[in-house]
């Protein structure tokens, strides 16, 4: 069935007021868009742990710099609720214009100290700041049960469990494994942007995440040949690195090396002509 499409937030008052009267649980999935099957696998798993599903759909302004992709991001509505409707999403909460999130008068920010730095946080200033208060503004405005996001974007996950847990929101954040094209590339809208040549030059950044993974089963623990195998994939295919660095899961504080037990990630950034691209995988725990 065709999702119902919200364009307000008086419309999301009135539609969550309802679901709170009748006991319904809800989950909420937050996209900018252009949908794929990461995205359809947030949906589908909210499907199994609530009774009804929401998404929002709004390329977030305030997540973008200056010199970012903001005007050019892929949209495509009409195809997008499509893509709710076949994983079974009941509502679409799809602001018409930025102002429906930032009215005039708006002011207000969150910021979250310690897990938005270094990274992302550093080579995108302000991007954490932007998805901090645009998923505080939705968890505040639809009040889910359950809300859904992607290991794809694992910086941005840690930000969001913890502002969930600072400001007392409640909500059950629920971090879905990335989902891959079948030759190892991390599902993104932005690989809309790749030519056939960069988008293969692209899959090196999987690549050089598993070479690290295999390093680390055959008992390499140093960051510097972990990291080092990622580069060297990157070096290898032409593309400039942007970041690559080894650190804990859950704090993400750089590491020396992957103690035993030790749960770690690896994340990478890097440029496949001129599209950003990140990924990231476990190592160990
Ligand atoms: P975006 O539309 O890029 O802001 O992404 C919306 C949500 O989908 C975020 O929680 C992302 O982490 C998640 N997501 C994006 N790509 C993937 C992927 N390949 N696998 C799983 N989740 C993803």
């Amino acid at each position: 069935m065709a999702p119902v499409v919200l364009r307000t937030v008086a419309e999301v008052k009135a539609w969550t007021a309802g679901l709170r009267r009748e006991g319904r649980r809800l989950a909420l999935v937050p996209t900018m868009g252009y949908l794929h099957d990461g995205h359809l696998s947030l949906m589908r798993e909210g499907r199994g742990r609530a009774d009804v599903v929401a998404t929002s759909i709004f390329v977030n302004p305030t997540q973008f710099g200056p010199r970012e992709d903001l005007s050019r991001y892929p949209r495509d509505l009409s195809g997008d609720l499509a893509k709710c409707a076949s994983a079974g999403v009941d509502v679409v909460f799809a602001p018409e214009d930025p102002n429906v999130m930032y009215p005039p008068g708006y002011q207000t920010y969150v910021e979250v100290t310690e897990v938005s730095q270094g990274m992302c946080g550093e080579r995108r200033p302000g991007h954490f700041r932007g998805v901090a208060i645009i998923v505080t503004q939705l968890l505040c405005l639809f009040r889910p049960e359950v809300a859904l996001f992607g290991e794809k974007d694992y910086q941005q996950l840690q930000v969001i469990k913890a502002l969930n847990r600072d400001l007392h929101l409640g909500v059950d954040i629920v971090g879905m494994p990335t989902v891959r094209e079948p030759d190892g590339l991390a599902m993104s809208s932005r690989n809309a942007y790749l030519s056939p040549e960069e988008r293969q030059r692209a899959l090196s950044l999987s690549r050089g995440l598993k070479a690290a993974q295999t390093l680390l089963k055959e008992g390499t623990r140093e960051a510097s040949a972990l990291v080092g195998a990622v580069r060297r994939e990157l070096e290898a295919a032409g593309l400039r690195e942007d970041y690559v660095e080894l650190v804990d899961a859950e704090r993400l504080k750089p590491l020396a090396q992957v103690a035993p037990g030790q749960s770690a990630r690896l994340l990478v950034a890097a440029f496949s002509g001129t599209t950003r691209l990140i990924d990231n995988m476990p190592l160990g725990g």
